[in-house]
């Protein structure tokens, strides 16, 4: 669990009950959700909650660095409540399902210095992507039949 409600009390986050909202939809594993998708879950619990609320408290967890914003080359970025366990992640091209998964070894080390350009690299940050179990079995065979 990545507990964000449990570390936001603990560090005594001031909980109104609509940031309160905002972060019980954060919470929980393998959660990676946009801020209109965080407005939709938010709204269906809380009708009257506003749209400057969500993106207001989004942007303080993002500070406060309770959550990290994943952004992706043309895509909208997406909240992830993870922030404390270094991790990338795994991403179906079917239904978009993201996982958390922990590649072994450091991938910092993978850029040699002669592909750094000068630059001082901070972070890294890896998308694997593929075929979810239940996209993957709807999809048509590739290859030969073995038979
Ligand atoms: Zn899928
Ligand atoms: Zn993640």
């Amino acid at each position: 669990m990545s507990n964000l409600l449990e570390r936001l009390r603990r560090r005594g986050w001031r909980m109104t009950a609509q940031r309160r909202v905002v972060a019980e939809v954060l919470d929980g594993e393998h959660i990676h959700l946009t801020a209109d998708e965080v407005l939709a879950r938010a709204t269906e619990r809380l009708p009257e909650i506003s749209r400057a609320t969500v993106y207001n408290t989004l942007g303080e967890l993002a500070s406060l660095g309770e959550v990290i914003e994943v952004s992706s080359v043309g895509r909208a970025k997406r909240y992830d409540p993870n922030a404390h366990r270094a991790h990338q992640h795994l991403v179906c091209a079917g239904c978009g399902t993201v996982r958390d998964v922990h590649p072994e070894g450091d991938p910092m080390v993978g850029l040699p210095d002669t592909e750094r350009f000068g630059f001082t690299v901070t972070g890294v940050e890896i998308t694997y992507r593929g075929l979810c179990p239940v996209c993957g079995a709807a999809a048509p065979e590739e290859g030969p039949e073995s038979d």
